[in-house]
């Protein structure tokens, strides 16, 4: 299956070619960007960052210490505002009053403890939680979306009905388990689903095309969806 894997990666990666991900300047830019784009297209997210930027307001002290509604009426564009709003000051709760208002400290938490220290922040889910700790701590754990499971099912690797974990474990099994390599990947899941595999995929000119078995491909190993994750 790794190599399965990896030649679905492989096609990606020469068709994309390299995504740059995460598009942010700092790693605390990274943190806002994950929790604002749940739900919202990646461009008013953009508006909302930089409407952050502007006022002075992308910074941990910052965000911790302005009052709720004025995050609030600033990251408007990216919808939910309130929530999000009270969410980036959980966020920015952890980091100042856990680790002294220093990303870096909680970012040296070893993994599993990060990641259950980001799920305790309310509102910040399993894939929130998953990017900032590939993209902004830079350490290798696997992102799923519902692209992932939308292109992998449709591929014939695993069932459809496989929720978050079960996929997660099913990547963190089958390959190296790599910073970048996790990156990539998961940015590149991205531009097929974003590009091809929609709801109504648009398989001609898909770099999956020729091994999908959803398109009739021809993959053999491709066409055994593995049951178990192996
Ligand atoms: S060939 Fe079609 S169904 Fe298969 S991954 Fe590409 S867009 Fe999705």
């Amino acid at each position: 299956m790794r190599e399965t894997l990896l030649e679905i990666y492989r096609r990606l990666d020469g068709h994309f070619g390299p995504r740059g991900w995460w598009p942010a300047e700092t790693p605390f830019e990274v943190c806002v960007g994950a929790i604002l784009t749940q739900n919202v297209a990646w461009r008013n997210v953009v508006k909302a960052v930089a409407a952050l930027k502007e006022e002075g307001l992308l910074g941990v002290d910052a965000i911790y210490r302005a009052p709720r509604e004025k995050i609030a009426g600033l990251i408007r564009p990216a919808r939910y505002y309130n929530q999000k709003a009270a969410r980036l000051k959980d966020f920015c709760s952890l980091v100042v009053e856990r680790h002294g208002g220093d990303l870096g400290k909680l970012f040296a938490l070893p993994l599993a403890e990060l990641r259950r220290q980001l799920l305790g922040v309310r509102g910040i889910g399993k894939e929130t939680a998953d990017s900032i700790i590939l993209y902004a701590a830079q350490k290798p754990v696997f992102v799923v979306d519902a692209y992932t499971a939308r292109i992998f099912s449709r591929l014939g690797i695993f069932p459809a009905q496989w929720g978050y974990d079960r996929i997660q474990d099913f990547f963190t099994r089958n390959l190296p388990r790599d910073t970048a390599l996790f990156n990539q990947y998961h940015a590149l899941i991205d531009g097929a689903g974003h590009y091809y595999c929609s709801n109504t995929p648009r398989c001609g000119g898909c770099p999956l095309a020729e091994i999908c078995k959803s398109n009739g491909g021809r993959h053999e190993q491709l066409r055994q969806a593995p049951l178990h994750g192996q």
